[in-house]
């Protein structure tokens, strides 16, 4: 109580009067060594300050070895041009046309190095007429690198020749409290861009760092902005989000913050399925616990779990409306790929997974003749299983199903006879009458050559 008066009572002034200013913190005080960073980084930084420029280690990374996590890459920024840098390393190359970066290969590790920018005058700005800003791409001094970034937690330097940081905006006592602090008024950063919004809840949440108070204010108020963001861009921040390692985290804290409206808007009515919204917890938690178990994690299957409960239910409707299952099931696909679509671009490189993923479930279904045989040979036979396992555990899917299948893939020749159900001659028959339409009407892909018509 008391320490909190104290803080409230000295905070101001003392950050007043930094700002600007540079704080620079000894490794006595901050404890992370050189060894914290990776070989690459290190010769980065090395080579560009025996070059005579300036290099740090920046961003995430400083601010994951302060909390003792361990960095996912680590960013370098300098005061060379990108053309100074690749001239120092032979194996880089210059990438990104908006604004160009440098990537510095060591074997298996590419460090990515960035000239310091600045974030450009509001007179010289060019923005959307909601504000948003759409170049930053001036070079600029360490000072205005620091003063562009997001959170004070993020515009930490490091170096790791003389073991320093480089604290501009009190970064290092808002990660000693915890918090996470936008750099200026986060009203006018917000508008600036919009998914900061989305990053602060992201980081939140990964890093359990608090929101800041004043950081938390505006959101409600300017969610909105985000339906003016590019797609691609949504897209992208949507996906290191659900791939974070604490998706479950996010989509609550989302929700909670009404933050989630214009990223998967269906997932507002999924989610209030009961059945629904337990299924994509299950999915999601699925997929926080193989990240952390290091396992790779599909985009496409982890979009096909978020959308399943709306092709289901579109599935249904157009059922109900007389469709056959299947040309239902294709109808159904199509028209929630294209509903989302225009909310978020999920990428048509996805469309063939997810759809073969959903395609398959009514297949595991069918457990009579061969089918269930050629359904185990199909390559994605085991994603769409593990998909066949969320839905058995959030009770959509009957749990005898995902059980009878846990067996079967393993089952010796003999115990698979004893398991297959009778073949009904019913199907075989509509089948053989169906093979008989000209190609041109028949639904396509292979995988549902095989399901019952009707
Ligand atoms: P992660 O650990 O998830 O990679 P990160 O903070 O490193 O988190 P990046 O997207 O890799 O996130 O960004 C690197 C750095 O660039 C950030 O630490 C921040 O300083 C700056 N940055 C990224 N996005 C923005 C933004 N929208 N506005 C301002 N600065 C940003
Ligand atoms: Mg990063």
């Amino acid at each position: 109580m008391i320490k909190k008066l104290f803080k409230r009572v000295f905070r101001k002034p003392a950050r007043s009067k930094t700002t600007g200013a540079c704080r620079v913190i000894p490794f006595e005080q901050h404890g992370v060594g050189r060894d914290g960073i990776s070989y690459g980084a290190g010769k980065v930084t090395d080579g560009l300050q025996a070059a005579g420029y300036s290099a740090f280690v920046v961003g995430g990374a400083v601010r994951d070895m302060l909390l003792k996590r361990h960095p996912k890459d680590f960013d370098i920024a300098t005061n060379a041009t990108p053309e100074e840098v690749r001239r120092v390393f032979r194996r880089s190359r210059i990438i990104g046309r908006r604004f160009r970066l440098v990537h510095v290969m060591f074997g298996e590790e590419t460090v990515e190095v960035s000239t310091f920018r600045r974030m450009i005058e509001a007179e010289d700005a060019q923005t959307d007429e909601h504000g948003r800003l759409l170049r930053d791409n001036e070079f600029g001094d360490q000072e205005q690198d620091a003063a562009r970034r997001d959170f004070t937690a993020n515009a930490l330097f490091y170096d790791p020749a003389t073991q320093e940081i480089f604290d501009y905006h009190d970064g290092y006592a808002d990660i000693r409290a915890n918090t996470l602090r936008m750099i200026g008024d986060p009203a006018v950063r917000y508008r600036e861009d919009p998914v900061r919004m989305l990053r602060a809840v992201r980081l939140s949440a990964k890093l359990g760092m608090k929101l800041d108070a004043a950081t938390a204010a505006p959101i409600a108020g300017m969610k909105e902005l985000l339906s003016n963001v590019p797609q691609a861009r949504l897209l992208d921040e949507m996906l290191k989000l659900l791939l974070s390692g604490h998706a479950v985290e996010c989509i609550k804290k989302l929700r909670a913050m009404h933050l989630h409206h214009g990223l998967l808007p269906m997932l507002d009515v999924i989610l209030e399925q009961p059945l629904g919204e337990k299924f994509v917890m299950l999915a999601l938690q699925n997929t926080d616990r193989r990240i952390r178990e290091e396992k790779p994690v599909s985009p496409a299957f982890l979009f096909a779990a978020l959308l399943w409960h709306e092709v289901l239910s579109t599935w249904k409707q157009r059922q109900e409306a007389g469709v056959r299952p299947i040309p239902a099931l294709h109808e159904a696909m199509d028209e929630v790929l294209n509903r989302q679509r225009e909310q978020l671009a999920i990428p048509h490189r996805y469309d063939a997974v997810m759809k073969e993923m959903w395609l398959m479930q009514p297949r595991f279904e069918q457990r009579g003749g061969q089918r269930p045989i050629r359904l185990l040979a199909l390559p994605r036979f085991r994603a769409a299983y593990d998909f066949l396992l969320l839905r058995c555990e959030s009770g959509e899917a009957d749990a005898q199903l995902g059980l009878w299948w846990d067996e079967f893939q393993d089952a010796s020749d003999e115990r698979r006879a004893e398991m297959l159900l009778p073949d009904s001659g019913g199907t075989a028959k509509k089948r053989r009458r169906r093979r008989k339409k000209p190609a041109g009407q028949a639904d396509g892909a292979a995988v549902q050559a095989e399901l019952p018509i009707d």
